[in-house]
């Protein structure tokens, strides 16, 4: 007998990779300018359409040289170490729980995956196959041509994927010219055997060894499968360490806030624009309006009633332009009016404006990408 029709899947939808498109320009940066080459990380969640959405941006302190990225596990220590720092376990927990987008450039070369990077990215698959964990995995290989090579694997169909489109949502690249001033290190000479142990400290269960040598040749094959194998410690004592936003969005979602990058919903967007409308006070009120408006004159005008209709009318009218607006809007919306807000009460003038600018900048971006 013989089969009449082509193989295909006929229920199956094709995921899309969604970045904002200031995070591509960052991407951009990186290879650019990484000595050699360099790996990075992101964040990854699956939206409700079942699009693999991708944000943030994380490089680990690593020794770059012209056919490998190294990096030891001291390192990816201290790289733990540094994200608990910045966002106290709870938070940094949670990244690490979703930082399964792993990236590296190829330099010059073709983007085509070595047998290491598959056994690197299968690797990741295993780890959160038995952790249960269902974040999606995906690999993306850069190089300095603009070309990228992609591949993906879906925790709940357990299929991968390899060559799916990026599409952008919604610009800053001199944090990672800071970053890479002090993480892109040079080759060390000696490749020692390294071990390490992590310090039991306040919260922190002790963690396992984990050895790792260096690797010869071509490979980035580094063991990171110590940091993704084991439970995450988890936060006992931890200062609260949000920020005024946050606490705003956890106020309005009581609690049911829990991921910037969650795509919210239309009650949701209701709920947040009845939240804020109620909570903030009347001077962050009008500079959102304005902000939203695109007022130039934001910094002069201070006193000034905007009815509550027309507040909440400009915030639908702002979610309408947005293709998937996540909680992540919301939470910069309120950075730049807090942000603003500040620059007022310190009457830099010119600060506003820049802020204003570069939150139009961002519209304008989402507007175009959309
Ligand atoms: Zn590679």
């Amino acid at each position: 007998m013989k089969c009449i029709s082509e193989f295909n899947i006929m229920n199956a939808t094709t995921p899309r990779i969604y970045m904002s498109y200031s995070l591509m320009q960052q991407i951009q940066h990186i290879v650019d300018i990484a000595p050699k080459e360099a790996q990075w990380f992101h964040l990854v969640e699956k939206d409700k359409d079942g699009d693999f959405v991708v944000s943030e941006m994380f490089i680990p302190e690593q020794t770059c040289s012209t056919v490998e990225v190294d990096t030891d596990s001291n390192m990816m220590v201290n790289f733990w170490n540094e994200l608990k720092e910045k966002h106290g376990i709870q938070e940094a927990s949670n990244k690490f729980s979703k930082m399964f987008v792993w990236c590296h450039s190829h330099h010059n070369m073709g983007v085509n995956p070595s047998s290491q990077d598959v056994s690197q990215f299968n690797q990741m698959i295993q780890t959160n196959t038995s952790q249960q964990n269902k974040t999606p995995v995906i690999m993306l290989i850069f190089n300095k041509k603009d070309q990228y090579y992609c591949r993906a694997w879906d925790p709940e169909t357990n299929f991968i994927y390899e060559g799916l489109d990026i599409e952008y949502l919604t610009s800053n690249c001199s944090w990672i010219d800071e970053q890479a001033k002090v993480k892109f290190k040079e080759p060390a000479k000696l490749a020692p055997v390294s071990t390490f142990n992590f310090t039991k400290g306040p919260g922190l269960t002790a963690r396992p060894v984990s050895r790792n040598t260096y690797a010869t040749s071509y490979s980035y094959q580094n063991d990171y499968s110590s940091l993704w194998g084991d439970p995450l410690p988890v936060a006992t004592n931890y200062k609260d360490e949000r920020s005024e936003s946050e606490l705003v969005l956890d106020e309005i979602f009581s609690g049911s806030y829990y991921s910037n990058l969650k795509v919210i919903n239309e009650a949701e967007i209701n709920a947040f624009i009845q939240g804020i409308d109620e909570l903030l006070p009347d001077q962050q009120r009008l500079i959102l309006f304005q902000m939203l408006r695109k007022d130039k004159d934001i910094f002069s005008v201070r006193k000034k009633e905007i009815p509550e209709k027309l507040f909440t009318t400009q915030l639908k009218r702002f979610f309408k332009t947005k293709q998937k607006p996540t909680f992540g809007v919301c939470l910069e919306m309120l950075n730049y009016m807090n942000e603003i807000y500040e620059a007022q009460k310190l009457e830099n003038e010119k600060l506003v404006n820049e802020l204003v600018e570069e939150f139009h900048f961002e519209q304008k971006i989402a507007s175009v990408t959309k």
